[in-house]
């Protein structure tokens, strides 16, 4: 404990070791522990900043950190990652240090996400027929051949997740020879106009605001 006071000390004089990882995650965690005990804010600071990227600390550690001792600006970023992970992919021993609230959260939003993104890449929207146009029946079957080929495909890609923004930017970049400008504008339009490409996002958002209601009854 004597080379943690010492990097204490050091630390709050501006002489900070760069090396995340030079105290263990055990150490900074007991360090954690006994500075809430006691209320050593300067402790708690230092254990929470060193503990925060430390590469000894995975992610079902931190959240079960986060929350066990109420480190509220880890909550949202941890959050984020989970939902970027897949769950098959974290050990089953790792699982049950998330906090249930949080990793039903993270599979609400996943769930909710992988269906959102079956159903667009199932389901082109509609063309919107543009004011000039003198092939709509053309237009619209390409368009939809459009969509299939393009951001449907992105949508199922087995091995790279495409987020909706990313597929929203391709729509609005890709040659469609076969769609005329005036109806490939207007559906394009359409498309990015009812926001169903950027709902994931909202997905997070919605059970963040649910989470840091829960968090902040703690
Ligand atoms: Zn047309």
């Amino acid at each position: 404990m004597n080379v943690i006071h010492q990097k204490i000390e050091s630390s709050s004089m501006g002489n900070e070791d760069d090396s995340e990882s030079s105290i263990s995650v055990t150490s900074l965690i007991s360090l954690l522990k006994m500075c809430t005990v006691f209320d050593v804010g300067g402790g708690r600071s230092y254990s929470i900043s060193k503990l925060e990227h430390h590469p000894g600390l995975n992610l079902p550690m931190k959240l079960w950190l986060c929350v066990y001792y109420k480190i509220s600006s880890w909550l949202v970023p941890a959050f984020k990652q989970l939902v970027a992970l897949p769950t098959e992919s974290i050990p089953y021993a790792d699982l049950d240090k998330i906090p249930a609230k949080i990793l039903h959260a993270s599979i609400h939003v996943q769930s909710h996400t992988r269906n959102h993104r079956l159903m667009l890449a199932a389901l082109p929207p509609p063309i919107i027929e543009g004011f000039c146009c003198i092939t709509p029946l053309s237009c619209a079957a390409e368009w939809e051949k459009a969509w299939k080929d393009g951001p449907a495909e992105m949508f199922r890609h087995p091995d790279i997740f495409y987020p909706g923004c990313e597929i929203l930017s391709f729509l609005e970049s890709v040659e469609m020879d076969l769609v005329c400008s005036s109806c490939r504008d207007a559906s394009v339009a359409n498309v990015k106009d009812s926001g169903c490409l950027l709902m994931e996002e909202g997905f997070i958002e919605e059970q963040i605001s649910d989470l840091l209601l829960w968090f902040n009854k703690q």
